[in-house]
């Protein structure tokens, strides 16, 4: 009953496809306190592009190519890993 009201208004030769955002979307790779206020976190994630994203002014600001742009949280995440990896 409810598929076939559905079939009958989705529009003809649609080829819309349905992004599963917990799967293509970015994935979070860590949230870094701010400094200047300690309740906001900014987020780095990495994107399907291979990109490193991060949510703070300085790094969306920056008029660089996305896979050039870096911040102090990108940097110290990146830090943060090879010292973790060299251990
Ligand atoms: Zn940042």
């Amino acid at each position: 009953m409810y598929l076939s009201s559905f079939c009958a208004n989705a529009p003809a030769g649609s080829t819309l496809a349905r992004v599963i955002p917990e799967m293509h979307g970015p994935r979070l790779m860590a949230v870094v306190p701010s400094h200047s206020n300690p309740l906001k976190g900014y987020e780095i994630r990495l994107g399907a592009d291979a990109n490193v994203y991060c949510t703070c002014p300085s790094w969306r600001f920056k008029k660089l190519p996305v896979g050039a742009r870096a911040c102090k949280h990108i940097l110290g995440l990146k830090a943060q890993l090879a010292s973790t990896i060299a251990r």
